[in-house]
This record gives C-alpha cells, sequence and structure tokens, in this order.
C-alpha cells in the first residue's frame, strides 16, 4: 500500500467506523527523516480537506468536547468514548491502550506516564505521576562500567537494566477509579480488536523500524514482531499483535493490578532478568509500585495560571521558570520574527536549564527548593541578567532559597526522544493532559507480552557524584529518573483555557515554552502554534529546525554571539484550547496526530 493508501485507508476508516466526521487530521510527518511529506498523494475529500485546513493553520472546531492524540487510530478509539458520554479519563485510557499498538515506539503499557487534570465539579487540578521507578536492588552505579566510568547510551538502554517499573496501567487504573464513568473494561475493546485483526503499519513506524534493524534484532520477542523473517516492517504491512490483544483483555477483565502481580508480573520480570543485559526488576518491585498524586506546580503569566507537572519531573518548574523569567518583557510587541525576543527567549531558557541540572530530581528522595525556584524575588535577581544586548557568555545556576541545604553537583542526563501526549477536553467540562513514554524509540527493546518495555532509567544521571558533591538526580532504590515532559494546562480565573504538551526529550521543556507564548503572546491559534518552525536553547547552542521560517533568525543569532545548529526537531504537540467560540484542536504536522472533535 502506498503511503496515500494508508492515509486513505485510515481516515476513511474513521468516517465509516465511528460516523464521526473527521474534522482534520495531520497524517503526514512533513519535517521528519522516516516518513514522506503528504502533499504529493492521492487522498479522499475528506482528507484534502484536513490537508488544507493543516497547510492554512486552521485549527479543528469543536463545541462538546476534543482530542488532539498523535495517531489517527487512536483518536477514533477516544473519540467513540468522548461521544458516547464518557470523561476525558476514560477516553485516555481507549486512547492509550491503542497507542500502545499503533505508536509502540513511543508510549504504552510498559511505560510511564504524567497526567493533569482539571476537575470541572470541583474546580480543582490535581497531577498523577505514574512515573517507573528503579528497582529496590539498584544502586547509585547502575550505569557505570567495572571501571567506574559511565557505560555508553545505548549500552546501558537495550536490554533489561534500563527497565524501571511501569506505571502506565496503573495511572491508567487510578485516572479511570477517580474520574471515569464509563465501565473500565470496555475501554480496551477497540485497541484488542485492532491488535486481534492487525492495522496497516503506518510511514513513521516503518521508517522508525528500518534505522533500529541492529537494535530491535537483539531480543527474539522483538526481533520477530518487528522484523518478521529477518526483514523490517513496511508501510502498508498489516501487523497483528495477538499477545497484547490478549494482555489488554486480561487488563479490561482484571484491572490494571494484573500487571503488578501474578502471571503478567512473572513475565516481566523474566523478561527483564533473561533480557541481553539482565536488569534488577523484582516481582517484590512491581507489586509496591504506587501512583503518586501531587500538586501541580504552577506560575503566573501574562494574566494566566500556567500549570505543570512538578518534580520528578523538571517540565513544569523549567517551563514555568522560563516564562516568569520573560514576563517583564514585552514579547507581543516584539513579535516572533524579533532577534531580540528570541534572544530574551533563549537565555531565560539557558537560566532556567541550568537551575533544572542542579536542583531538579525527584523530591522525595532529594530536597528540591520548587518554592525557592519561582520565589518573586529570586526570579527578579536572574532575570537581572537578561537586560544586556547579546548572548550571554555564561550561565550558571542561581542560589534559591532552599529550606533543606544541599549543595549539588550538575548532573546531566541524556535522553533520545520518543514519547507521546495526549490531550482532552470533555462534554463535562473536565481537561486532561497526559505524556506518556517508553523514553528511547522501541524503549529497552525488550518485549513482553506483546508490549515494549521501557528504558526510563536511562533519565537517571549516569554519574552519581561530580567534584566530589553528589548529583541529585542519581539513581536510588524506588527513586523516578528526573523527567522533561511537560504536560500543561493553562488556566484564566481559575477555568482551563488551553491543554498541551509535546514529546522531544528535554526539548519538551522549550516546545512547550515556545507553543504558549506563541498563543498567549503572538496570538496565534494552537494549529499555527504548534506547527511553528522551532527554536530551543537549552545549554548554549540554538537549535533552530531545519527546513522551516525558523532559519530566518539563524544570521540574527549568529551575530547576537550564539553557536547556531539547524537540526531537525520531532516535536509532537497536542493542544486544545477552550475559547468563548468553542473548542479548538491542534496537531502537530510532524507526526500523525490528529485532532477531533464533535
Ligand atoms: N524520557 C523523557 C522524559 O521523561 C522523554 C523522552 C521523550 O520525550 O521522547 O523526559
Amino acid at each position: 500500500m502506498t503511503c496515500g493508501g494508508w492515509i486513505g485507508a485510515v481516515l476513511a476508516a474513521l468516517v465509516s467506523l465511528t460516523g464521526i466526521p473527521v474534522a482534520a487530521q495531520q497524517a503526514a510527518d512533513a519535517h521528519s527523516p522516516e516518513a514522506g511529506g503528504a502533499g504529493a498523494l492521492a487522498i479522499s475529500p475528506g482528507v484534502a480537506a484536513a490537508l488544507d485546513a493543516k497547510a492554512d493553520g486552521r485549527p479543528v472546531a469543536a463545541r462538546d468536547w476534543m482530542l488532539s492524540v498523535a495517531n489517527p487510530h487512536a483518536a477514533r478509539a477516544g473519540a467513540r468514548v468522548l461521544s458516547s458520554g464518557g470523561t476525558a479519563a476514560d477516553a485516555m485510557v481507549a486512547v492509550q491502550a491503542m497507542l500502545g499498538l499503533v505508536e509502540p515506539q513511543s508510549s504504552g503499557l510498559g511505560g510511564g506516564a504524567f497526567l493533569l487534570w482539571y476537575d470541572a465539579q470541583s474546580g480543582t487540578l490535581s497531577t498523577l505521576d505514574g512515573r517507573e521507578t528503579a528497582p529496590m536492588a539498584a544502586t547509585p552505579r547502575l550505569f557505570l562500567g567495572t571501571d567506574g566510568t559511565p557505560l555508553g547510551f545505548f549500552e546501558a538502554v537495550v536490554g533489561g537494566l534500563s527497565v524501571g517499573t511501569p506505571g502506565v496501567p496503573a495511572l491508567m487504573q487510578a485516572a479511570h477509579d477517580r474520574w471515569g464513568r464509563l465501565p473500565w473494561a470496555g475501554l480496551f475493546a477497540d485497541a484488542a480488536d485492532l491488535a486481534e485483526r492487525g492495522f496497516v503499519v503506518s510511514p513513521r513506524l516503518a521508517g522508525l523500524v528500518a534505522r533500529d534493524t541492529d537494535r530491535l534484532s537483539v531480543h527474539p520477542e522483538t526481533a520477530a514482531y518487528f522484523l518478521p523473517g529477518g526483514a523490517p516492517l513496511a508501510a502498508g504491512d498489516r501487523l497483528r499483535n495477538p499477545a497484547y490483544a490478549r494482555l489488554l483483555r486480561v487488563v479490561a477483565r482484571q484491572g490494571a493490578g494484573a500487571v503488578y502481580s501474578g502471571p503478567v508480573a512473572g513475565d516481566i520480570v523474566a523478561a527483564v532478568r533473561g533480557a541481553a543485559r539482565p536488569g534488577l526488576l523484582s516481582r517484590r518491585d512491581l507489586e509496591i509500585y504506587k501512583v503518586k498524586q501531587r500538586a501541580p506546580v504552577c506560575a503566573p503569566y501574562r494574566g494566566h495560571r500556567v500549570c505543570g507537572m512538578g518534580p520528578p519531573s523538571s517540565g513544569g518548574l523549567t517551563v514555568a521558570q522560563t516564562l516568569r523569567l520573560l514576563e517583564g518583557y514585552d514579547l507581543a510587541a516584539m513579535g516572533p520574527r524579533s532577534p531580540r525576543a528570541w534572544r530574551l527567549i533563549g537565555d531565560a531558557s539557558r537560566l532556567a536549564f541550568a537551575d533544572r541540572g542542579l536542583y531538579m530530581a525527584d523530591s522525595d528522595f532529594v530536597p528540591v527548593p520548587v518554592k525557592g525556584l519561582l520565589a518573586p524575588d529570586y526570579i527578579a535577581r536572574r532575570a537581572r541578567l537578561l537586560t544586556g544586548e547579546v548572548a550571554l557568555a555564561e550561565v550558571a545556576p542561581g542560589r534559591p532559597a532552599f529550606d533543606h541545604a544541599g549543595r549539588r553537583g550538575p548532573g546531566e542526563t541524556l535522553t533520545q526522544p520518543a514519547t507521546s501526549h495526549i490531550s482532552i477536553v470533555d462534554s463535562y467540562g473536565n481537561a486532561l493532559s497526559m505524556t506518556s513514554s517508553i523514553e528511547n524509540a522501541f524503549g529497552s527493546r525488550v518485549m513482553v507480552r506483546g508490549m515494549l518495555l521501557n528504558n526510563q532509567l536511562t533519565d537517571f544521571s549516569f554519574r552519581s557524584h561530580r567534584d566530589g558533591r553528589p548529583i541529585a538526580n542519581a539513581v536510588a532504590p524506588g527513586k523516578r529518573p528526573r523527567s522533561s515532559m511537560a504536560p500543561t494546562i493553562v488556566l484564566r480565573d481559575g477555568a482551563p483555557v488551553l491543554v498541551l504538551g509535546s514529546p522531544g526529550g528535554s526539548r519538551i521543556i522549550g516546545y512547550v515554552a515556545q507553543a504558549l507564548i506563541a498563543h498567549l503572546d503572538w496570538g496565534m491559534n494552537v494549529q499555527q502554534a504548534a506547527a511553528m518552525g522551532h527554536l530551543v536553547n537549552r545549554f548554549g547552542a540554538f537549535d533552530v529546525e531545519r527546513g522551516t521560517g525558523a532559519e530566518a533568525l539563524s544570521g540574527a543569532l549568529t551575530d547576537l554571539g550564539y553557536e547556531v545548529a539547524r537540526r531537525a526537531m520531532t516535536s509532537g504537540l497536542h493542544m486544545v484550547a477552550i475559547t468563548p467560540e468553542g473548542l479548538r484542536g491542534g496537531a502537530d504536522p510532524r507526526r500523525e496526530g490528529v485532532a477531533l472533535g464533535e
């Protein structure tokens, strides 16, 4: 099947199976190397309309509910739930079950996630932390070789050593227990049926498999699935996953607990311990796993409250710090093409990343100065560093008020993007923002019962100390690795107005901050904000997205003193705005995502 055939088939299926009009789709992965553009494809009228909308930067409009997620099958599964009276929590369960099948490289039941929930009835915002945990047998030396030096990134990733206790099944259950309305078991039916019938491999999945054949061939179950008969899956192939269908049916019947004890847990532990680089996960680690409900991290910005995920994610705090440092500058007047605006955004982000490296980690294990990092006097002190005219020559962490003294060494954590973001607003007015991940593309490459296990433990610092000081994000038993995931909900007068998030490793922070500025300062709608070319500065060099309008700023940024790196940047921003005129959805054109609403 051609790419066009694939897109057409999926969209035709969406319309015919659901009866839900496909208001728009973003099936083309126009910017990433692994998938061709959709422009030249033979397309149905519905797709043509959607592609026109995308090309024009028009968002999808709806009145009752809206979701924006990374794959059309997953959008359809969620849309069915929402259109039959389900809540955003119900829809998330159906979406996540489906993403584990059709976007297995990015997220699934073998991974972890963070979820923000705005509850319309109580008017409150809370978060659920379903991050993976390190095994109780892990030590700070987990990723050090026998000579005491850190393992290479992929040496650590591939195999059992990198696998943390999965949090996604427990998170799905916890969200459904609190906020679900429809029966749990029914939410898995679409994904289980499709897993049995088989789905058409998308160009994006095929491209990622082709680039990863060496690593996917290490473990027999993984190789048999992604490299059947030794050859990588091709776009258009029909892929069945009966083991995953059976797993979903067990979870549907018995609840998420079935993953954490009994035969499924036994199989997970056996796979990790029998993997190429055996890991330490035990049945006990699975039994004691807990989702944690935590307060969101919120910060004022332009009359809004921008709320995100606090530790163990660095996402909410680093986005909030970046925005707070910029609040004193009139970015709206400068506009999106202004080198001055980008100098300010770039250096605000660098200042926030310097603090992130030193202070942010799992606050259940190390003291993190959450309040101090956002305290107005501290922000004002740091913002004074931005008053010059050119790039800051050097950026160092600040000294926020710290209620438990802790002098630590700056950590460095490597991360490679493979994650998925889910934004949903339901007909009851609840809003859900969830970023879900197995860390690297295809995670640890260990597959069990049709699901890939995460490599999230490589989000810890491989080194435990620097210059004789402990690193906040070092490995410890039961600890959760620091994340960059930044599921976000923006409130105005206490009610949600914007739901967003993205994959992208530590660039997530820049993608989300930029989308917020694009929407709130520059007045872009959610589709324009999701599609805009990226400029991201984490550690000093400016990453400028290749092949986009962002490149026009390269010369000016070089003149301001930055090293500029042009590169592909595969974000996956999924956004829903709640406006007085109704709901508006945008899906990142760089991935296969789609916004659907009614
Ligand atoms: N593992 C990363 C994190 O939690 C996310 C990776 C990605 O976005 O692809 O920060």
